[in-house]
């Protein structure tokens, strides 16, 4: 079973994402600001991270440049989603270090493609 870290300050979509993706059988653990997703990060060392960009204390853009500069984190994979879907906002993440971007509102098939597709890539990367 693979674990997601969730990083989202709503608790509305937290908690409807988080069941969605539970359902899907995945294991959901959470963070409620970009300082927090470190902590957790670090304690749970989950598979992939779910980054929404806007959180206080600690926005997602500083959290995954912080997990990209972090020897032991910087290998998990991180999807920034973004509730804007601004033209520049994409290359904004990737250059953050983000190794997916999706939109919100949450298209969970389109997501779910998007966080198997990583999953597989870093277990072929780990056999390899
Ligand atoms: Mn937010």
């Amino acid at each position: 079973m693979s674990t997601i870290l969730l990083v989202e300050d709503n608790e509305m979509n937290r908690e409807m994402l988080s069941r969605r993706l539970e359902r899907k059988g995945y294991r959901v653990v959470i963070a409620v600001d970009g300082e927090k997703s470190l902590e957790v990060a670090r304690a749970d060392m989950p598979d992939l991270i779910l980054m929404d960009m806007s959180l206080p204390v600690v926005d997602g853009w500083e959290a995954t440049r912080r997990m990209k500069a972090d020897d032991a984190l910087k290998h998990i994979p991180v999807i920034a989603l973004t509730a804007h879907a601004m033209a520049n906002d994409r290359e904004k993440a990737l250059e953050a270090g983000c190794d997916e971007y999706d939109t919100k509102p949450i298209d969970l098939p389109r997501l779910l493609a998007k966080i198997e597709n990583l999953l597989t890539v870093a277990t072929q990367e780990c056999i390899s």
